[in-house]
This record gives structure tokens, sequence and C-alpha cells, in this order.
């Protein structure tokens, strides 16, 4: 039996790491929804980066929750994959090894003129913004960031084991960025039973078969027995 767990910035609140659209979301006198898009890059690449310093600090010292925790074990036991809305790499440490990021990881970086990407954990990253060592172009997050495509492979990944799921679960994630937010929908119409774990309700919760109005960890307990 396949279980694919859909995870968005609502697990990740469970470490302390802000959601955006919560009311704990914002920065300075920014929404994050304008500083995490192509156009703010190009007019203040500094005040991005900036941002970015400030979310990989907290990210730093955020341990992964019982629920990241929960997950890792799962994989461990059973036939389970997880994609993931978030960048944080919080799974990974909490020792998931297959993890689709559908929109980028904060601790890579990339270079806007040749595309080299590597992994950089400084934080924070120092004499903003950072250039890239092979051609001297920018470097930016390699996060997917509004108005901007997702990375074709692990979407197409994404697709097909969310198609493929006998099991599909939705934990944290508000279903408003598409198209990620399609995919509990791919599950269902290929015959997935579909379990949503939110202490809010969401698009997804007309169609979940159980649709558990709990935070991550709590939520994830109570189905355990179910899986
Ligand atoms: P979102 O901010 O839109 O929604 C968060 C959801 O989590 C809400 O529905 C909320 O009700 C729910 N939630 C709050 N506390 C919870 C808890 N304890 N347990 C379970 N659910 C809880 O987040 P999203 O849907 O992931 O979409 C936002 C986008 O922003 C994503 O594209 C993501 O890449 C990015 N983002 C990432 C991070 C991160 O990596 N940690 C943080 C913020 C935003
Ligand atoms: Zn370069």
């Amino acid at each position: 039996m396949r279980i694919v767990v859909l995870t968005g910035a609502g697990i990740s609140a469970e470490s302390g790491v802000p959601t955006f659209r919560g009311k704990e979301g914002l920065w300075r006198k920014y929404d994050p929804r304008d500083l995490a898009t192509p156009e703010a890059f190009r007019r203040d690449p500094k005040v991005v980066w900036e941002w970015y310093n400030w979310r990989r600090e907290m990210i730093a010292k955020a341990q992964p929750s019982e629920a990241h925790r929960i997950l890792a074990e799962l994989e461990r036991r059973r036939d389970l994959r997880i994609i993931t809305q978030n960048v944080d790499g919080l799974h990974q440490r909490a020792g998931s090894k297959k993890v689709i990021e559908l929109h980028g990881n904060i601790w890579r970086v990339r270079c806007v003129i040749c595309r080299v990407r590597y992994y950089d954990e400084r934080v924070p990253l120092e004499d903003l913004p950072p250039k890239c060592k092979e051609c001297g172009g920018l470097l930016r997050p390699d996060v997917v960031w509004f108005g901007e495509t997702l990375p074709q492979e692990e979407l197409e990944e994404a697709y097909r084991l969310s198609s493929e799921a006998d099991i599909f679960l939705v934990i944290g994630t508000s279903a408003q960025v598409y198209p990620a937010a399609e995919l509990p929908f791919v599950a269902k119409r290929s015959g997935a039973r579909v379990i949503e774990i939110n202490p809010e309700e969401t698009p997804v919760t007309p169609y979940a078969d159980l649709s558990i109005r709990k935070g991550a960890t709590e939520g994830l307990r109570e189905v355990l027995d179910q899986l």
C-alpha cells in the first residue's frame, strides 16, 4: 500500500518556522508575497537576500518537529513518499531520504547568469547580494518564487506518485498555491483515500475522506493506526 504525503508550511510551524499566510508571517514592513518574486529581486536583490538570511537563520535554529520525525520513521518501515512545498529541509534533517521538493531549497543558491547551483549553508551569507564564483553573476536562492514555474522533473514525479497513491495525506498546506494544490485532487480522482490534517478548513476539506482539524503532530498520531 502506497502512502503519499503532501506537506506545507503548517508542518514546520510546529518547529517554530512561520507560515506565509499566518499572522506571524510578516517581516518588517514587507509582505513575503512581495519579496518572494523575481521582480523584487531585480529591484533590490540586497533586501531580498536580507530577508532570506533572516529566514535561513530562523530555520537553522529550528529543530524538526515530532510530525517530521513520525514521517521519517514511517518512510523507513512503509512504502511512503513525501512531496513538500517547504524549502526548509526539515524533512531531510528528521531523516527522510526521498523528499520531492516542489519549491526548491533555501539552502541552495543558483547563479542567474550561468545557472550553476550548489548548497551554501552559511548563516548569514555576507557581502549581499552574493556573487557567482564562476562568472560573477548574481546568486539567488534556489527556490520557486511567485509567478515562476516549478521544477519539471519534481512536478512530474509528484503527479505520478499522487496518481499511484492508496492513501494521500495532506498536512499543513492552505492548498492555495497551484499546481501543488491540485495533487490531492489527482490522488482522489485516481482512487486514493485522502486524509487532511490542518487546524483550519481548506479547499481540500470538502473532498477529503477524513479531515482532522488539528495540528500536524496531534493529527498524525490520530491517523497512525489507519495507515
Ligand atoms: P501556507 O502558509 O499557505 O499555509 C499554512 C497552512 O498550515 C494553513 O492552512 C494553516 O492552517 C496550516 N497550519 C498552521 N499551523 C499548523 C499546524 N500546527 N499543523 C498543521 N497545519 C498547520 O503554506 P503553504 O500551503 O505551504 O504555501 C505557502 C508557500 O510558501 C509554499 O509554496 C512554501 O514554499 C512557502 N513557505 C515555505 C515555508 C517553509 O519552508 N517552512 C514557510 C513559509 C512558506
Ligand atoms: Zn555564474
